[in-house]
């Protein structure tokens, strides 16, 4: 017996027959990792289906909006090493999609006293012969009128560093999962995960069965992983994207991305290019929630005076008033470190989480991780340091 699939459900048109309820891997979540970890996978020729509860492309997660920041140099070596293959396989994926996914713009990096992430981002970039530039501030503010920082804070430029295009990234790892032969299941929701040799899922409209499952569902983590007797430490916090009017208009669209730390600030932005004329300046801090779906609950506005003050004191190229203001979901761990490891007690249920505001420039590696993990091969990068079993976080046993 064969059933189609429903119109929109899928990015297939394919008919599904019913022994296709039986995969090698299932991967439950369609945000960056979930589907880097797909379109690898697939690469490899393993029978995934990929599970999102939202319709694809949809805004309610962490992996929404058009730009977000690459860069080789890294506070953790861990990352740091894992940059280069990030690099090339995103150059690989605009090739096989024929899209435009990277502008190199570089990096600037600003640090005040005790210069502890200038000395260490900068000292990735020297460790890994990459080349860089260090700058005094005075330089900085010459070479880019639009900022204003004090003379003891230090500068280096990461010139590999740029805008990956973050919607067309999404869409390019999906489209070639689905040329890769992979299936998507689009607004169904993953309501049960039953542990077994063969792992079953129970959504809202079926129930599947694999060899083996990756978790990647972004700050609905606590929600499947509870049931499975783990809760690793994880905060979900709102970000507010603000975009901000350029006083002189085009005076950023050729401007590095930057990110600035200091006692009273950390923030980052990046080239106007996605709203004409406007720049995204965010905090790195924001507004902590128990639930991901209160997102748009618009009490809280200490991040936005935070990111006013900033802007009249670092960035007198823009008008400190935003002209659009979006949200967006930071699931962070306490040390910001990323978990992609098995399940302590079920080795074939895969968890990537807690990617901690820094994971969509890692996804190609992650999602090679990842799916080494899943097909029980030993994983190209295993010195990642946040184990779930040292966590020791997990919950009442099954
Ligand atoms: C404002 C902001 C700026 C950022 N800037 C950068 C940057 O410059 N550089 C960088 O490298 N990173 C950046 N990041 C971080 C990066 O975007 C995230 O780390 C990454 O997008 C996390 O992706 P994810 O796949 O884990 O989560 P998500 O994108 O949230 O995906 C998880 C998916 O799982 C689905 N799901 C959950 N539960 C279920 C279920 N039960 N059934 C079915 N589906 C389910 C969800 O609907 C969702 O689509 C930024 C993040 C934000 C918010």
């Amino acid at each position: 017996m064969a059933l189609k699939f429903q119109p929109g459900s899928s990015m297939t048109s394919e008919t599904v027959t019913m022994e296709q309820t039986h995969y090698d891997c299932i991967v439950i979540g369609a945000g960056i990792e979930g589907s880097a970890t797909c379109y690898q996978l697939t690469k490899k020729g393993v029978k995934t289906l990929l599970i999102e509860q939202f319709k694809l492309g949809h805004d309610r997660g962490s992996s929404h909006g058009q730009s977000r920041i690459t860069r080789h140099a890294y506070l953790q070596k861990h990352y740091a090493m894992m940059m280069p293959e990030c690099f090339e396989t995103w150059a690989r994926l605009e090739q096989e999609v024929g899209t435009k996914l990277y502008r190199n713009v570089g990096l600037l990096s600003v640090n005040g006293p005790p210069y502890e992430d200038y000395n260490n981002r900068g000292g990735a970039l020297k460790d890994m012969n990459k080349p860089y530039e260090l700058l005094t501030v005075q330089q900085v503010c010459q070479r880019w009128p639009g900022f204003s920082f004090q003379p003891e804070m230090k500068a280096f430029v990461d010139p590999s560093g740029g805008v990956l295009r973050a919607d067309r990234c999404l869409k390019a790892l999906q489209t070639m999962f689905v040329k890769q032969g992979g299936i998507v299941r689009e607004e169904e929701r993953v309501l049960q995960i039953l542990p077994g040799k063969h792992v079953t899922i129970i959504t809202n409209k079926g129930r599947y069965t694999a060899k083996s499952v990756v978790l990647t569902p972004g700050s609905w983590a606590p929600q499947l992983l509870r049931p499975l007797g783990l809760d690793p430490p994880l905060k979900i916090t709102r970000i507010k994207v603000c975009y901000w009017p350029e006083k002189q208009p085009g005076m950023f669209s050729n401007y590095p991305c930057f990110y600035f730390l200091s006692e009273k600030y950390e923030a980052y932005g990046l080239p106007s290019a996605e709203y004409p004329g406007l720049v995204k300046v965010c905090n790195h801090k924001g507004q902590d929630l128990t639930n991901p779906e209160d997102r748009n609950n618009e009490q809280f506005t200490e991040d936005i005076d935070k990111l006013k003050e900033f802007i009249k004191e670092h960035v007198p190229g823009l008008v400190p008033e935003p002209a659009i203001i979006e949200n967006c979901i930071y699931t962070t761990t306490p040390n910001e470190e990323i978990i992609l490891d098995r399940h302590p007690d079920h080795p074939n249920i895969i968890v990537g989480c807690g990617f901690s505001g820094h994971g969509f420039k890692l996804a190609p590696v992650v999602g090679k991780i990842l799916s080494e993990l899943a097909t029980g091969e030993k994983p190209s990068y295993d010195q990642l340091p946040l184990r779930l079993k040292s966590l020791n976080q997990t919950v009442a046993k099954l």
